[in-house]
């Protein structure tokens, strides 16, 4: 096994390796291929065809470099049948250009070019070779890289683990599906697959080998579910009762509005929770102006009332000024201190907020990140809601139930979310964790109307804007995401708002992005929430929570450029009022395919659930929830939809398994899991 404290210096690509988590000879083991190349024919130059991978052999008649747009190597190769090929590269060096010499014979991967001046491809892959070479017998690993690690280390890596591995099977005999090869001769099949072995399902994921892969992970996430599932139950925490003349039921008399039926639905699941003695592990789920907020209100009276205190974290210092303003108004009259923390309160005013959370004084803390810094410290922490819970990482959540030490006791925790996650995904994501959602909107609201336009068309949506204004309503302008450069961000939102006051004179235009100062920021929301400032010129910082009814018009400035969650979230800011509302989405031509199916979406779909489901067939899941860049994704090689028929007999198998050999499960867990454990616990 790999040692795990291995010396500081490492090199580029072994430190890429830990990155990846591939630490011990099983994680290279189990590291599989991502697809596998065909290099097993030649294809005739002749016979190259459009936009095909392919791998041709010839022998270089020209070689040079030319100055064309640019500096460029342009090969020229001719194979046996007297077909010719360009090879073009933009970027070389001497190296190359030399072993690409005229006379040289070369095998060449990548994709053809069928163009006005013949066959050509760019920046094929290049191997030298002999004249009577033979070709490879079996399909070519490609693995999952990374930045820093190159195919041939990663490859060499495995190679040399799998010489070292003993894959031997933990668990008892019959567990797996019938008819699946064993986990050694699958893993081994999988690297290197023999020659005979059929090319389609090795590619498709479908061959057995890969099902009885699948089948194990599927069972390891399982199993960890379980275990999770386990360890909760065996948690204590605060019992926290509602009363039928607490806190709760006062602040839903003093409410302006009844709840939706959806509403007291989850407000009963959350208060029966809350009356356990395990802690909760809840998410609350419910598309954008659903209504969550008061839910998480009434949340923590319960808590409160029980004669415990309660926490709410939000992403951004917006968002959580927000919370802050509306629990207070709802939570005051009832005679509760509600305490603001958050990194722009600093000395003086944040040491006595310190000491009204420490003493107990203050019921209902609220706030950013400021919330889990170590030198907050609570009284008695019975509830911890985390509002838009996707934007924090693991060990934030973590850090947030933490802080009851020395309790003995866990705090409840419920976590709220407006990017509603597919059921299935939910499994997947987190090890163990109840659901609730709302379902349907307060009622009153006019759905959004949703229009794109090209950026040419800017005259007409300033007619528009002037007509909402007009009646007295506000807009929002959002400026484009310019994600390499928070600098151009500003930079356009700055020359955006300067355009939008020229050609509005008389009426009050603001700024808002991501770079102000808290407190500006917080004097520009609040000229917004009461009304002075009509048009509010934003950055993606009004993308969550951002709660003014009276706004009616949402304007998206190249929406191309926006993920679809993200443009939901956006677009959830207007149509919170009674006045039917718009939300235009400008982009600049031309449109790739997934922008123009994102777009589309929004067009078509007000519905959050729809929306998640349609950004899951555009991205794939590996990417859902920005997984793919984090490592978190929980399964690598499964895929729910595709595999239900695997994560049925894992799901059957898993608690029989725990029951009867727990130390196969537990092993089974190790082999796969380990290094995520603190993750699953989230
Ligand atoms: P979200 O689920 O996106 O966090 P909010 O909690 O911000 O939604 O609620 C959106 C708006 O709807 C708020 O102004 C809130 O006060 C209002 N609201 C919530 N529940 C109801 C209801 N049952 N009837 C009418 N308005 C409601
Ligand atoms: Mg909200």
């Amino acid at each position: 096994m790999a040692d795990a404290s291995a010396p500081a210096r490492l090199s580029a690509p072994a430190q890429a390796l830990r990155r990846l988590g591939l630490l011990r000879d099983v994680d290279l083991a189990l590291h599989l291929p991502l697809r596998y190349e065909d290099e097993t024919r030649l294809t005739p130059i002749a016979g190259l065809r459009e936009g095909e991978a392919a791998q041709v052999e010839g022998q270089v008649v020209d070689c040079r470099v030319e100055q064309r747009t640019r500096r460029q190597l342009l090969v020229r190769l001719r194979d046996d049948a007297g077909g010719e090929l360009l090879l073009r590269f933009l970027h070389f060096h001497a190296a190359q250009q030399k072993q690409m010499a005229e006379g040289a014979r070369l095998r060449v991967r990548g994709e053809a070019r069928v163009g006005f001046l013949g066959r050509e491809m760019v920046h094929p892959t290049v191997k030298p070779v002999a004249a009577d070479a033979p070709l490879p017998q079996a399909l070519t690993p490609v693995y999952p890289a990374a930045a820093q690690l190159p195919q041939a280390y990663l490859r060499k890596a495995i190679t040399s683990a799998l010489g070292r591995v003993s894959l031997h099977e933990v668990l008892p005999p019959g567990t797996a599906p019938a008819g699946l090869p064993g986990l050694r001769d699958a893993v081994r099949l999988l690297h290197q697959p023999p020659p005979q072995a059929d090319q389609r399902s090795l590619q498709e994921r479908s061959h057995p080998a890969w099902q009885r892969l699948k089948w194990e992970e599927l069972l390891a996430q399982q199993l960890s579910q379980l275990q999770a599932q386990q360890a909760r139950a065996r948690l204590r925490a605060p019992a926290l009762r509602a009363a039928a003349d607490g806190l709760g039921a006062r602040l839903l008399q003093r409410l302006p509005f009844a709840l939706t039926a959806a509403q007291t639905r989850v407000v009963a699941e959350i208060a029966a929770d809350l009356g356990r003695q395990q802690p909760m592990h809840r998410l609350l789920q419910g598309d954008v102006g659903s209504g969550k907020t008061v839910v998480a209100a009434l949340a923590a009276a319960a808590a409160i009332h029980a004669g415990w205190q309660c926490a709410l974290m939000a992403p951004t210092e917006i968002l959580a000024e927000q919370h802050f303003r509306k629990l207070v108004d709802w939570l005051a009259p009832l005679g509760l201190t509600v305490a603001w923390l958050s990194g722009s309160r600093k000395g003086k005013a944040r040491a006595q907020m310190l000491e009204q959370v420490a003493g107990g004084e203050a019921a209902l803390v609220v706030g950013t990140h400021a919330v889990i810094q170590h030198d907050v410290a609570f009284h008695k922490l019975g509830l911890a809601i985390v509002d838009e819970q996707h934007r924090f990482g693991v060990a934030q959540r973590l850090a947030l139930r933490h802080k009851l030490e020395g309790e003995k006791l866990e705090p409840h925790l419920l976590m709220m979310s407006a990017t509603p996650i597919p059921r299935t995904l939910a499994m997947t994501y987190f090890a163990d964790l109840d659901v609730s959602t709302i379902d349907e909107l307060p009622p009153g609201r006019t759905p959004v109307l949703t229009k794109v336009f090209a950026d040419g068309r800017r005259e007409q949506v300033m007619l528009r804007i002037r007509d909402e204004l007009a009646a007295g309503r506000q807009v929002y302008w959002v400026c484009p995401l310019v994600e390499e450069s928070e600098h151009l961000d500003l930079q356009n939102a700055t020359a955006t708002h300067a355009e939008l006051s020229q050609a509005l004179p008389g009426v009050m235009v603001g700024l808002l992005h991501g770079r102000m100062p808290a407190a500006e920021k917080a004097a520009v929301m609040s000229l917004f929430t009461q009304g002075q400032m009509k048009l509010l010129v934003a950055t993606t910082v009004i993308e969550v929570g951002v709660d003014v009814p009276n706004a009616s018009l949402m304007v998206v400035e190249h929406a191309e450029r926006f993920g679809l969650a993200q443009l939901h979230q956006l677009r959830g800011r207007v149509g919170r009022g009674s006045a039917a509302s718009v939300c235009v989405l400008l982009y600049a031509a031309p449109l790739s395919a997934t922008a123009k199916a994102r777009l589309k979406a929004m067009v078509e779909t007000h519905d959050g659930f729809e929306i998640a489901r349609r950004d899951l067939e555009i991205r794939g899941p590996g990417e859902f929830m920005g997984a793919r860049q984090s490592g978190d994704a929980l399964l690598r090689f499964a895929d729910l939809q595709q595999d239900g028929a695997l994560l049925q007999h894992a799901r059957a198998a898993a608690p029989r398994l725990l029951a009867e050999h727990p130390a196969a499960a537990q092993a089974q867990v190790d082999r796969w899991l380990a290094g995520r454990a603190e993750f699953l616990k989230a």
